[in-house]
């Protein structure tokens, strides 16, 4: 007992007096910032050559994307990415057909995500899918849910 709680002790103090494992960042520790061409950061989708053709919504392994009805006749969608979803597979931009790359990840990773779970503004969207995005099982699972909650909040008031 009085072992255990001297090795408790004595690995309190020497975390203490240990350099830092975590760095500070950008302000402290700018070099972070380097990273390699391979980084898979937050997506670029280039609304100028997007043809709105759903392959990267249908590449997406986890329902991170959806396609969002533009109004326009070309594209007449383009995608939207929850990057709280996101594992950053790079799937979705190895689908794009367009010659230059409408969506591709780029190696910028400075993002800050709330939610892991969908935003208000695309919780109104996901319960509205389009194409083949309702067949995913974790866009079932979330309409799921969103109809669920709607119920509640019918029998509530
Ligand atoms: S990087 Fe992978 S998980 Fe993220 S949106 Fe693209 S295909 Fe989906
Ligand atoms: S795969 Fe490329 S062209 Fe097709 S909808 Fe996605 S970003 Fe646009």
């Amino acid at each position: 007992m009085l072992l255990n709680i001297v090795e408790k002790i004595t690995l309190v103090v020497s975390r203490a007096v240990k350099p830092k494992d975590t760095t500070y960042f950008p302000e402290k520790n700018p070099e972070v910032k380097q990273k390699s061409e391979r980084f898979r950061g937050k997506h670029f989708i280039n609304a100028e050559t997007c043809i709105g053709c759903f392959a990267c919504e249908r590449a997406c392994p986890i329902g991170a994307i959806i396609m969002v009805p533009t109004g326009l006749k070309r594209p007449r969608a383009m995608p939207v990415v929850n990057l709280g979803r996101c594992c950053y597979c790079g799937m979705c931009e190895d689908a794009c057909p367009t010659k230059e790359k409408s969506i591709y990840l780029t190696t910028d990773y400075e993002l800050i995500i709330k939610e892991i779970d969908l935003t208000p503004e695309l919780d109104e969207l996901w319960a509205k899918p389009v194409g083949d995005i309702t067949k995913n099982a974790l866009v079932l699972k979330d309409l799921q849910k969103q109809k669920e909650k709607e119920q509640k909040q019918t029998e509530e008031g």
